[in-house]
């Protein structure tokens, strides 16, 4: 491309320069031409002016001429021919020359026409300029002016030099100022297709085209590259966290669902291996194997809602208002308890509204109650609440006695399979937490946990009464 670039503006400016030249050569020669022809016609005039007309004794006219001397220059040379071309008169510096005369020329002399030739004489080009003398409609001789071009043709040889030289210097320093500036103005796309390799060959997509010129067609072309890297490198570390998810996820759940399966197929192989098991410890087995195949659906449940939130599930939601909600849920939430002490308290206002799937957080609240109950005393209560937040977003929370959650674990608890260092004494999977806060995001809301200054875990969610975006000033 260089090398293209600089061929072609090298070959335009050639042009150009050689238009340039012939025009001047072209100008220069006939100035000085029409210079020379002024002068020898000037000079012609001069000599026919001084000439006069003589009668002669057979009642004939004749012309005489003055000393043509008089007229010539050193480089001016005048000649008088008889019409048959024989010389009358020639000027001194002419020697012994003459000046060349033809054929053409008597005959024009004949039908009365001056005109100019350029006539070779010697080594030297000559101009001449041919007057008929004619006395009383006769031609009586030819007048001729003549005057070397030999400094015309040096000088227009001088200026060809000139031109042609200084043109050809011209265009070698044009090239190769060319050929240097070509490679600063490609530089940088010499940088985008270096840069665009090692991409391409190491693999690192967080690398970016280095350039601080102007925003001009390249820095706007650079620009967009850069954009375009970025966006490549945005969509490949999403794809690569979405894959390394799947992955964590493929084999956390291989992991879960082994444990149950394990305890189920040695419960099994037990009651088939003792035939004459007593009614207490097969019973006991087999109850065994109930408790396994219920945290097994209850894990399916779980991993079928997680696989698809991934593969993007959209839950259909429709206005709900907000005290129907709080007594459909309070009332199951009663049911749910059993034995357990659960303080509900709502204070909702009438007429609002939340655009939410009921079923879906119901499913949010019940796995909140689950883990409370899961994770604090059976002596200690559960309080759930629904209100109206002072920024106006329905507020849920769910809060119990147990242990709290351990510092630093606020945020890691909502990641899936995720579970406490006290959790894991206890049944569970690590993936409610992960549900509860999918259907928040769904509703365009949030969810977090926090310790309660007097012990105890307190998880609150906030849910979009009206069309509001949830922002940091919210919680
Ligand atoms: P699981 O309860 O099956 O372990 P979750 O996703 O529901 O899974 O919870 C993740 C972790 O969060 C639990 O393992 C536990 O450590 C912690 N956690 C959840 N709820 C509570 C709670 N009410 N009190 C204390 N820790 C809790």
């Amino acid at each position: 491309m260089r090398l293209k670039l600089t061929l072609l503006y090298t070959g335009v400016l050639c042009l150009a320069l050689a238009f340039f030249a012939l025009a001047i050569i072209f100008t220069a020669g006939r100035i000085l031409h029409r210079e020379v022809d002024e002068s020898i016609s000037a000079t012609a005039a001069s000599v026919v002016r001084s000439a006069v007309i003589r009668q002669t004794p057979f009642s004939l006219q004749e012309i005489v001429l003055p000393d043509i001397n008089v007229f010539a220059t050193p480089d001016t040379y005048l000649q008088v021919v008889d019409t048959r071309g024989l010389a009358i008169s020639r000027s001194d510096n002419l020697g012994r020359q003459y000046l060349p005369l033809s054929e053409y020329t008597l005959k024009s002399a004949a039908q009365n026409k001056a005109f100019y030739e350029t006539v070779r004489a010697g080594k030297q080009n000559i101009r001449v300029y041919n007057v008929p003398l004619v006395v009383e409609g006769r031609l009586m001789g030819i007048l001729q002016v003549g005057r070397t071009l030999a400094t015309v043709d040096l000088l227009l040889d001088k200026i060809r030099f000139i031109v042609f030289a200084g043109g050809a210097a011209t265009v070698l320093i044009a090239g190769l100022l060319g050929w240097f500036l070509a490679r600063a103005a490609l530089h940088p796309v010499e940088k985008i297709s270096r840069t665009a390799l090692s991409i391409r060959e190491g693999g690192d997509l967080s690398k970016r085209i280095d350039y601080s010129g102007p925003q001009d067609e390249l820095g706007r072309m650079v620009n967009t590259l850069n954009n375009m890297f970025g966006r490549l490198e945005a969509m490949y570390n999403q794809l690569q966290e979405s894959y390394d998810l799947q992955r964590r996820f493929v084999s956390d759940a291989s992991h879960e669902l082994r444990t149950p399966l394990t305890t189920i197929r040695g419960n099994t192989e037990f009651l088939l291996q003792s035939p004459d098991l007593d009614a207490g410890t097969a019973r006991e087995a087999m109850e065994d194997i109930a408790g396994e195949a219920r945290r097994l659906t209850r894990l399916l449940d779980h991993m079928l809602a997680l696989a698809r939130a991934d593969a993007g599930f959209e839950m259909e939601k429709n206005a709900v208002p907000v005290d129907e909600l709080w007594q459909e849920i309070s009332r199951q939430a009663r049911f749910w308890a059993g034995g357990r002490t659960l303080e509900l308290s709502g204070r909702l206002p009438a007429g609002k509204q939340v655009e939410a799937s009921a079923d879906y957080l119901s499913q949010l609240v019940f796995i909140l109650l689950d883990n409370a109950f899961k994770y604090s005393s059976p002596d200690t209560g559960v309080e759930l609440t629904m209100r109206e937040n002072p920024q106006d977003w329905l507020e849920i929370t769910v809060a119990d006695r147990g242990p709290g959650i351990a510092p630093g674990d606020e945020e890691l608890i909502f990641n899936r399979f995720y579970r406490g260092e006290e959790a894991r004494a206890r049944e569970g999977s690590g993936l409610g937490l992960a549900i509860a806060r999918w259907i928040a995001e769904q509703h365009r809301g949030s969810i977090r946990a926090a310790n309660r200054p007097d012990g105890g875990s307190i998880f609150t969610v906030l849910l979009p009464l009206s069309k509001q975006q949830l922002n940091k000033e919210t919680w």
